[in-house]
């Protein structure tokens, strides 16, 4: 069956809950990585540096920019933020499947170019969840909380262009839906052609032999 990892993008409202699903599928299961992206974003309280971002000056995201060093970058709320390209190069060719937590226009341009790539979207049981899980997190001054409602809302718009949607109620069975989800993908036949051709290929090889016998 098929060898090479699959590239997952996951996206959803700032406070769907997304990044907790991960952390789970992380711990729960053995073949999925996830990929550390690139922001010009201050950290936040308890963020690490090379663990939840590399933190960027602005300077040096353009000169990643510069470098092809990125599989694509977005501006989201006034700070860039971009998928540096070698580690999920790596992790594919190991078999990994690779999780990148991204916005929605990162997420289609990953799609442009990679269209083999899985968009899942998730989303919270009701908007007012979502505006309350960003009030409860305490992370964020009123007005960024305001600004990422708006993207939100623009966010909504192109959901349709994505492969699967999520509703994430209860953690544990977003956590199995999401496995569930990317273990169809490498079962699919579009993934294993190279697999289906070596059979029909044993196959043909096995039935020259009854002939010749
Ligand atoms: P936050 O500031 O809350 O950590 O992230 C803001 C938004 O940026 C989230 O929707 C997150 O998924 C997205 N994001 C994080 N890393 C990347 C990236 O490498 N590329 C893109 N396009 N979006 C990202």
């Amino acid at each position: 069956m098929n060898k090479k990892g699959i590239l997952i993008v996951l996206s959803g409202f700032a406070g769907s809950g997304k990044g907790t699903i991960i952390h789970e599928v992380l711990g729960r299961y053995d073949n999925y990585a996830l990929s550390v992206s690139a922001t010009t974003r201050a950290p936040r309280k308890g963020e690490v540096d090379g663990v939840h971002y590399f933190f960027k000056s602005e300077e040096e995201f353009k000169e990643m920019i510069a470098g092809g060093e990125l599989l694509e970058y977005a501006n989201y709320v006034g700070n860039y933020y971009g998928t540096p390209r070698r580690y999920v190069k790596e992790m594919l060719e190991q078999g990994k499947n690779v999780i990148l937590e991204i916005e929605t226009e990162g997420a289609l341009n990953i799609k442009r170019e990679y269209p083999e790539a899985v968009l899942v979207f998730v989303m919270p049981p009701s908007v007012e969840e979502i505006h309350n899980r960003l009030v409860n997190r305490g992370t964020e001054t009123d007005e960024v909380i305001e600004k990422r409602m708006k993207k939100a809302g623009f966010e909504i718009t192109v959901v349709d262009r994505y492969d699967y949607l999520m509703i994430n109620d209860v953690l544990s069975e977003s956590v199995e839906l999401f496995n569930a989800i990317v273990t169809s993908q490498q079962m699919s036949v579009s993934r294993n052609r190279d697999y289906i051709n070596d059979k029909k290929k044993e196959f043909e090889e096995y039935l020259n032999r009854k002939k010749e016998n």
